[in-house]
């Protein structure tokens, strides 16, 4: 799956959402969130993120692997 870390705190672009061909990127309070299920590992919403925030899930950077675990609790609280 891709997660998505820090920098899209307070930033929310909304780039990766238009490019997602399953609709799996969900907005939560501040930012957005990858459903690790509903991920196809397709790549595409890497790339258009401005801010570089979307890694794969065995690249994100060592500060940020705590929000591979946020990704995945955002949607048990759903
Ligand atoms: Fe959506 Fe593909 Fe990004 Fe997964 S890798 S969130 S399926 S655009």
């Amino acid at each position: 799956t891709y997660v998505i870390a820090q920098p899209c705190v307070d930033l929310k672009d909304l780039a990766c959402v238009e490019e997602c061909p399953v609709d799996c990127i969900y907005e939560g309070e501040r930012m957005l969130y990858i459903h690790p299920d509903e991920c196809v590992d397709c790549g595409a919403c890497e790339p258009v993120c401005p801010v570089e925030a979307i890694f794969y899930e065995d690249d994100v950077p060592g500060e940020w692997k705590d929000y591979t675990q946020a990704n995945a609790e955002f949607f048990d609280d759903l």
